[in-house]
């Protein structure tokens, strides 16, 4: 399965599976097993050292998704950025991260940088002059997250890409958002693709798990950290993701459609007052999302218009459901005010353009009409009782 040509449906089914040699099933083999006898003094297989039977399986099918040469899998998405990351600084150096950026990773930056003597950078904006203007003499890495959270801005992933090269720096993606089935980001130019597997990659809403590809020699440097860390994932999980990715294509797939149809319909919506999705024309980078994404996601944002609720607009809602996570195939809602942004000020909020109204919507694969329907009466009941107190 490492044919080239080998398109994104075959890869999710078949890329890196097992044998079962002894009975021919269908799936591979779930190897529990955390002993096992030497085949020879340069394999010695352990799960700390990522090289169990079902966690090479999946590594191989994460990295022909991505079109990587190999793959990390790891406990959570923030086990494999925070080996990643440490993997390539040391004390003294420098790296730079684009401004919006996931909350934990975030965190990370901010609460445990300083005592390894790592400094850091936050770009003012996604642009590429941007990253270029933090470059300093120690830099050593550029972090770039594309489409971002919450507002789904959009990053020039090449030129960004060129950039790093030119000033010798390792490029880190956190791919998530998009997943390998919209992006691509190793084709793009970027040394390391990062993934929260709990998101797409799992998709049911039922696995917490994480991965990095790259080349052999990036990804051996992780691996070297990665060991000693040791935020190795439990085979059956891994087992279970493997099973999961089967259907990201088709997942994904049906939540672009989705997300596609909800961000034409509510931008429409008397009620709503902005959309923020790459794939509406309306969006500022729409250009640069169809030059660099194969699909524009199950992500969007959306502002209620001044006024309504956003609290009680989620109360309403019976068939999406207020929730942290996001990129199940139930569709999910969350308020950045209430929840990834509540720990900033007002003022904080407001600069970032996270306004009180705003809510962050991952589509699902549920019928398009139902979605609609769930929107437009709980639209309906939060203007009625916003009127009401007027
Ligand atoms: C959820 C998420 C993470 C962290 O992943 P965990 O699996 O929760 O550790 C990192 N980046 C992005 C963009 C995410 O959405």
């Amino acid at each position: 399965m490492k044919d080239k040509k080998t398109a994104l449906n075959t890869l999710c089914v078949h890329a890196g599976e097992l044998e079962d040699k002894q009975f021919k099933g269908a799936i591979s083999p779930l190897y529990m097993s955390t002993s096992y006898a030497f085949e020879d003094v340069d394999v010695k297989r352990y799960p700390r050292n990522f090289n169990t039977p079902n966690q090479e399986a999946l590594s191989r099918q994460i990295a022909a998704l991505e079109h990587g040469e190999k793959a990390l899998v790891f406990g959570s998405g923030m086990a494999a950025i925070s080996t990643a990351l440490m993997a390539f600084l040391h004390h003294g150096d420098h790296v730079v991260f684009q401004k919006a950026l996931y909350g934990g990773t975030f965190n990370l930056v901010m609460e445990e940088f300083d005592k390894f003597g790592i400094t850091y950078s936050f770009t003012q904006g996604p642009a590429p002059e941007d990253f270029e203007a933090c470059i300093r003499e120690n830099t050593k890495v550029l972090f770039l997250e594309t489409p971002s959270n919450p507002l789904l801005t959009i990053t020039d992933v090449e030129a960004v890409a060129g950039i790093a090269r030119k000033h010798g720096l390792i490029s880190m993606l956190d791919n998530t958002f998009a997943s390998p089935v919209n992006q691509n980001p190793i084709v793009l130019g970027i040394d390391i693709v990062i993934h929260s597997a709990t998101k797409y990659l799992g998709g049911h809403s039922d696995i917490l798990a994480g991965a990095v590809v790259g080349s052999d020699a990036h990804i051996d440097k992780i691996f070297q950290l990665g060991k000693n860390l040791g935020g190795n994932l439990s085979d059956f999980t891994v087992w279970l993701l493997e099973r999961s990715i089967k259907t990201l294509g088709l997942r994904v797939k049906a939540q672009n459609r989705n997300a596609k149809k909800l961000a034409r319909f509510l931008e429409k919506h008397p009620d709503v007052s902005a959309v923020y999705y790459p794939g509406l024309k309306s969006h500022p980078d729409y250009a640069l999302a169809r030059k660099q994404m194969k699909g524009f996601g199950g992500m969007l944002s959306f502002e209620l218009r001044e006024g309504l609720d956003a609290r009680l607009f989620m109360k309403e809602l019976r068939l999406i459901k207020p929730s942290m996570s996001l990129a199940g195939v139930e569709s999910t809602i969350s308020s950045p005010m209430l929840t990834s942004h509540a720990l900033l000020s007002e003022e904080d909020r407001k600069v970032q353009g996270i306004s009180d109204e705003l809510l962050r919507f991952s589509v699902g694969i549920e019928d398009k009409k139902d979605l609609v329907n769930d929107i437009t009466r709980a639209l309906d009941k939060v203007a009625a009782r916003c009127a009401d107190k007027v």
